[in-house]
């Protein structure tokens, strides 16, 4: 295992201890030992493992040192495995639901007997839950409604996680011989934030051992359809996969029809039918007393083609405009992945990310990168491990130096990702911001403010001489909770006003700010940054979640800094820094 990955197993450890009331000491141990080994580099730690000296570590002792050799060695641990099943399933899923810790669930147990989310979801129901002390009425509301929101959220998936599905499902199902095309529809494809279930449409010589190998899939739970040009199957995670097999004349079509939206296909068949067409998933046919015939179409370049149109990539098919500028020739050059040289949001283990300054610079360089911005929180995200000033400032000079040494192979930008706090000030002094390069400032505290508060709090952040970047403007996580209440106009009013970007935060659970509001806002003059808020060094991928994000968001490599090279980005930050002062 690697070193995340068995941080990863001695958190579920300290928690399924807790879970289990254990003394808190012992969780404790677990804990710290997962933090160590996040400041450890990973050949350090092979090294460690090898030579059997991991006890020279601070905070390592014997009986989790033993574990950790175990965990490298082998990649699994018998005593994890007893505690899961001693524990049960049921207690493990009440973590799930917002605001419920391994105190409260051990509360729960105890004294209501609720094992799992539906026991839960009976005790608030029959008032139990506001009796017990610590919880209350408005806990067992917030809790009820945690639950509901969860079933609701169920049938839905990140985009991220249904992206890697189907990514692996295309690629088995190309390899097939009898495999003409193959390509994945829906939402999906649009690249919308959260995906309902995954259409692939495929052309094929022969349709049914295309069927046989869909439906014998490894990871295929259950086969809730078998035809012979169709079948659907439900996966592990619950996501649903939907196959149709089309004669290749139809492809086109048949994957435009699937891809959608809704409200984009409605436009383009009344399109075809001013031109005296039926438009299908089925093809392109002359309606009767038409003398125009439709031209053939091979693929939906043709298609769009044929009805005067040009390409409208996925991305933009939610019928919000696309089809008059595609019309008028006025699409934009869309940004790509390849597109992005660095990012400014990122966190290191000095606060709550999960591997050093070197191994994150080193991930950047693999991506191609020129420079890697970093922005660990700031003292009052406690709960994050925030930087205090101190540290702060020996990390800038850590920065500096790694800059300095020519091993790098990034630029490293010294920033902070400072806490906006309740009343709008920042969390740290002018003179601690000025010695950064960039400040990001965000909201991570006081999420209950009413939007005038809240609105006038983040404005007023935004209005610091020293703010570089606004960090996830809503807090919403998807899926999971809905952003506060904030007024998303006014913010960028400010922003554009005082010349700060807002970020594109590409954490697949955040996409936030949302794509709806990108192409306005950058229409007014509004910079984005897509930042991946990195945590580890594989988080730095989710760029590409944010790219996809700003494609629908209408942007062009233009509008968005984090595309422009390191000379361009460093004078405009010289610039920024010698602007005059409000
Ligand atoms: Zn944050
Ligand atoms: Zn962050």
């Amino acid at each position: 295992m690697t070193k995340n990955e068995i941080a990863d197993a001695l958190l579920e450890i300290a928690t399924l201890l807790e879970l289990q009331g254990e003394n808190p000491f012992k969780v404790r141990a677990y804990q710290s030992g997962a933090r160590v080994l996040e400041g450890i580099e990973e050949a350090e730690l092979a090294r460690l493992v090898a030579e059997g000296k991991l006890r020279s570590v601070k905070g390592i002792g014997e009986a989790l040192a033993e574990k950790i050799s175990t965990l490298h060695t082998i990649g699994r641990l018998p005593f994890a495995e007893k505690l899961r099943a001693a524990v049960g399933p049921g207690l493990v899923e009440l973590l799930e639901v917002p605001g419920l810790g391994p105190k409260k669930i051990r509360a729960l147990h105890d004294k209501l007997g609720v094992d799992s989310v539906a026991a839960l979801a009976a005790a608030c129901t029959a008032g139990q839950v506001a009796e017990l002390e610590g919880f209350g009425a408005k806990t067992q509301e917030k809790l009820l409604a945690g639950v509901r929101n969860r079933e609701a959220y169920g049938r839905r998936h990140l985009w991220w996680d249904a992206a890697e599905l189907a990514g692996a499902i295309l690629a088995g199902l190309r390899a097939l011989p009898a495999v003409r095309r193959a390509e994945a529809a829906g939402s999906l494809r649009r690249g919308l934030e959260t995906v309902g279930d995954l259409d692939f449409i495929v052309a094929a010589e022969e349709p049914a051992p295309v069927v046989a190998w869909f439906v014998a899939q490894p990871g295929v739970r259950e086969v809730t359809a078998h035809g012979d040009t169709k079948a659907s199957v439900r996966f592990g995670s619950g996501l649903q996969a939907d196959l149709r097999l089309v004669p290749a004349e139809q492809f086109a079509f048949t994957l435009h029809h699937f891809t959608g939206s809704k409200e984009h296909n409605v436009q383009l068949r009344q399109r075809a039918l001013a031109r005296g067409w039926s438009l299908s998933e089925w093809g392109l046919t002359a309606v009767r007393g038409t003398d125009s015939p439709p031209p053939p179409v091979a693929a939906e370049e043709d298609l769009f083609r044929a009805l005067g149109l040009a390409y409208i990539p996925p991305e933009l098919r939610e019928g919000r405009g696309e089809i008059e500028a595609a019309e008028r020739g006025e699409l934009p050059r869309l940004i790509t992945a390849g597109d992005t040289r660095g990012a400014f949001h990122n966190h290191t283990a000095a606060s709550d990310g999960r591997n050093t300054l070197a191994e994150m610079a080193a991930a950047a360089g693999a991506l191609g990168w020129e420079y890697l911005g970093i922005a660990d929180h700031s003292k009052s995200s406690f709960q994050a491990r925030g930087l205090h000033e101190d540290r702060l400032l020996a990390q800038v000079a850590e920065i500096r130096a790694l800059n300095a040494s020519g091993r790098c192979p990034v630029r490293l930008l010294a920033g902070t990702e400072c806490d906006i706090l309740p009343d709008g000030g920042l969390d740290f002094a002018d003179e601690i911001l000025a010695r950064l390069d960039y400040v990001v400032v965000s909201v991570h505290s006081a999420f209950g403010q009413d939007e005038a508060t809240m609105t006038a709090r983040i404005v007023r952040a935004l209005e610091h001489p020293h703010t570089t970047m606004l960090g996830h403007l809503t807090g919403r996580l998807l899926l999971r909770r809905e952003g506060y209440a904030v007024d998303v106009g006014r913010v960028i009013d400010a922003a554009v006003a005082n010349g700060v970007v807002i970020e594109l935060n590409a954490s697949p659970w955040r996409l936030d700010l949302d794509w709806r509001h990108w192409r306005r806002a950058a229409e007014r003059g509004l910079l984005c940054a897509i930042n991946p808020d990195a945590h580890d060094t594989a988080g730095l991928e989710h760029v590409g979640a944010g790219v996809n994000a700003a494609r629908k968001g209408w942007l062009a490599p233009e509008q968005v800094i984090t595309t422009w090279p390191l000379a361009r980005i460093e004078e405009w930050l010289d610039r920024r820094q010698e602007r005059p002062r409000a």
